[in-house]
């Protein structure tokens, strides 16, 4: 079986995750802080492929900022977005 989640590519942020339940299109931020769908309130199950659509920003800018970091985000200290 392919992932959990669909998801959408769009022109400016890199992906967008399709709701299962409504098909509206997530961003990372929607669900970054509680992994629910804003439109239809469906709970997203939180597994390693969520987390990775959720850090894939982060990564992407930590990536561009220092250049081989490796390893998540830990504990709270995230800057502002
Ligand atoms: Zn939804």
């Amino acid at each position: 079986m392919a992932g959990k989640y669909q998801y959408h590519k769009h022109e400016d942020l890199s992906k967008r995750l399709i709701c299962p339940r409504c098909a509206e299109f997530l961003t990372y931020a929607d669900i970054e802080i509680f992994p629910a769908c804003p439109y239809c309130d469906c709970r997203l199950e939180r597994n390693p492929e969520l987390e990775d659509f959720i850090l894939q920003p982060l990564v992407e800018r930590w990536a561009n900022q220092y250049a081989p970091v490796t390893g998540r985000s830990r504990g709270r200290g995230r800057d502002s977005i």
